[in-house]
């Protein structure tokens, strides 16, 4: 895909939603940390469902360190891996206290040092908090990048690669999110909504899904096929031929006015 395409996919995408944000609810740095930490593998929607409840309890790290690993399974039992997920919460909110002063930092170093924190949490934390230009590449934006032909990579790491080094720069700080929508909402993974898609004209994906009230396409007759031959006609045709290849008979002689009869004829 060209820089002209890519540009005007963002573009597009910006007119449609100029200012797009995290699905994820949350009210400060820290309750957007854990949120995108309890949000590996695990839906948007679910976990918002269980923070509703935790939040209006315990939203720092010092009251999440209180509830204890027990206390806070209670309110995240519902998201999947919630036994790992308690246990690295609680570890991250001690590390805070201890090493940060309760604040969430803003190195990517810093961050991927917290328990439960890899590279695509500490991106989605610099560039939500932080407004830095990162891309976090999840399922979603990983299946949008290669099917349209954005950024194409094998790996979760070659497409964040492709997409900071394709993305215009314009879109950076938002590429992430604009991606992550198309593909939850639009470029979906069993079939993509292609005919409702607004960049498929631009979109280079070979197996796009049919629009179901396009006009059916013409159906060119083929080619007249000379008419198969009859046994009859071919009999005929081998008849003639036979004739026009025979031998000529010698016609018969005219009578000649010499001969006795003609004479007699003459006379008469
Ligand atoms: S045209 Fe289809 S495959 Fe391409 S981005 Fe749109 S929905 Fe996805």
């Amino acid at each position: 895909m060209n820089t002209a395409k890519r540009t005007e996919i963002f573009r597009r995408w910006r007119e449609a939603n100029p200012h797009p944000e995290s699905e994820l609810e949350y009210g400060s740095h820290f309750e957007l940390l854990v949120s995108v930490i309890l949000s590996a593998q695990a839906t948007d929607k679910g976990v918002n469902a269980a923070t509703a409840k935790l939040y209006p309890v315990a939203n720092t790290p010092e009251t999440i360190l209180a509830l204890g690993e027990e206390g806070l399974a209670k309110y995240i039992q519902t998201i999947g891996l919630w036994r790992a997920k308690a246990k690295n919460v609680i570890a991250t909110c001690r590390l805070l206290i201890e090493k940060h002063g309760g604040r969430v930092p803003n190195t990517r170093e810093e961050l991927q040092a917290l328990p439960g924190v890899g590279r695509k949490t500490a991106n989605v934390v610099l560039n939500v908090a932080f407004g830095e230009h990162t891309i976090a590449v999840d399922t979603h934006n990983f299946r949008v990048a290669n099917r349209t032909g954005i950024a194409p990579g094998k790996t979760v790491e070659a497409v964040e690669r492709a997409l900071m080094k394709f993305v215009p720069k314009e879109f950076l700080l938002h590429a992430h999110h604009w991606l992550i929508l198309h593909g939850r909402y639009v470029c979906k993974a069993p079939k993509p909504d292609c005919p409702n898609c607004n960049i498929s004209d631009l979109c280079e994906y070979k197996h796009k899904t049919p629009d179901p009230l396009a006009e059916p396409k013409p159906k060119i007759p083929p080619k007249e096929a000379p008419a198969k031959m009859t046994i009859a006609k071919k009999a005929v045709v081998t008849k003639t031929a036979a004739k026009s290849t025979a031998p000529k008979k010698p016609a018969p002689k005219k009578a000649s006015a010499k001969t006795p009869a003609a004479k007699r004829a003459k006379a008469r």
